[in-house]
């Protein structure tokens, strides 16, 4: 019965003009059990996960895109995301979210256990009670079937670290034996704990952590992935300069090829548990994001976080971030803030 079955279903597809495998043994991307989309989101980070049918949306990306977003899982045919990540509660990773939170049925949500001080963090929190929801705070090693995938919670250790990117929900997605790597804005703190923790960190497709700045994947944490895939999400023209060029360079150093959405727009990556495959070809340009603009270097002194007591360039991806109520603006030395207690930002290296 079953077989007459697949040879009736067989026999409508070549009918209709569609076949599984139509030149190679490569099977045609809408027909890829598992699916790892890089919205193209600009500054910020979007990544739909698909395995069987069911979906899990890592970050929404921010305002800008939101209802691109929303169109785009329409357009796909999507009615419910059985998972949703926030992988920290930076604007440019939660804001898509509460338009999603909207829009569709989500079954469960994975977000790390603190609270911002943002109105962006108080709208996405107030939107998931509104749906009824319970956000879940997962510790490493707790995992979730996603169809007969599995979503595999790495990090972060505890939701404590100074700096809010290190307290990204870090995942293992595994479908058959591909796996890919997200870590959402994790520097190279979160990093280094990852490798501690002694689990299993290659993948065949790493996204990026921090999009690609220079204070993550550092070379030891490449060495543990080990990726022949990497997607790189960030804004063309972006004032941060991300991919970074020691980034980049880490990551050809690795052999691996690279896919940024700066250059190519959206990248899906297909598998089928075996093979993996992409709706374009990698990149070929290697060249850094834009650098920093020069006026706001040209600024002087350093912003100062007064609780995380570091220091940073008033370019610094954190400042934009930093709380007023913890930001200070100064103008001593770098010598000076040291012997004061501050330590200097890992990312932006002032
Ligand atoms: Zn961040
Ligand atoms: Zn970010």
């Amino acid at each position: 019965m079953k077989r007459i079955g697949i040879m009736i279903l067989l026999a409508c597809l070549i009918m209709t003009g569609c076949a599984f495998f139509p030149n190679q043994e490569k099977p045609p991307a809408q027909t890829a059990p598992c699916t790892v989309e890089m919205l193209d989101v600009g500054q910020g980070l979007c990544i739909l996960v698909q395995m069987d049918g069911e979906y899990l949306l890592y970050d929404g990306g921010g305002r800008e895109t939101s209802s691109y977003v929303v169109r785009h899982l329409r357009d796909l045919g999507i009615r419910e995301l059985n998972y949703m990540i926030a992988s920290h509660y930076d604007e440019d990773h939660i804001s898509g979210l509460v338009g999603v939170l909207s829009a569709f049925e989500v079954g469960h949500v994975l977000a790390p256990d603190y609270e911002a001080d943002t109105k962006i963090f108080r709208s996405f929190h107030e939107k998931v009670l509104e749906c009824g929801l319970e956000p879940d705070s997962p510790d490493p090693g707790s995992s979730f079937p996603l169809g007969s995938g599995e979503i595999l919670i790495l990090g972060p250790e505890q939701y404590d670290d100074p700096v809010e990117n290190n307290r990204s929900i870090a995942v293992m997605l595994s479908y058959g034996a591909f796996r890919c790597l997200i870590t959402g804005d994790a520097e190279q703190q979160e990093e280094a704990n990852l490798v501690v923790s002694g689990r299993d960190l290659s993948a065949d497709l790493y996204v990026a952590g921090h999009h690609g700045s220079a204070s993550a994947s550092t070379p030891a944490f490449i060495r543990s992935v080990s990726p022949r895939y990497v997607f790189f999400s960030c804004g063309e023209g972006n004032a941060y300069g991300h991919p970074s060029a020691k980034t980049l360079q880490t990551v050809q150093d690795a052999g691996a090829e690279i896919f940024r959405t700066d250059r190519q727009g959206g990248v899906t990556a297909y598998s089928d548990g075996t093979q993996t495959w992409f709706s374009v070809d990698p990149c070929q340009d290697w060249s850094p994001g834009n650098p920093l603009p020069a006026a706001s270097s040209a600024a002087g002194g350093y912003v100062l976080n007064k609780r995380s007591m570091r220091f940073h360039r008033p370019d610094c991806d954190s400042v934009r971030q930093m709380s007023p109520s913890n930001r200070e603006d100064s103008k001593a030395t770098r010598e000076e803030l040291i012997a004061q207690g501050y330590r200097p930002c890992g990312a932006c290296n002032p």
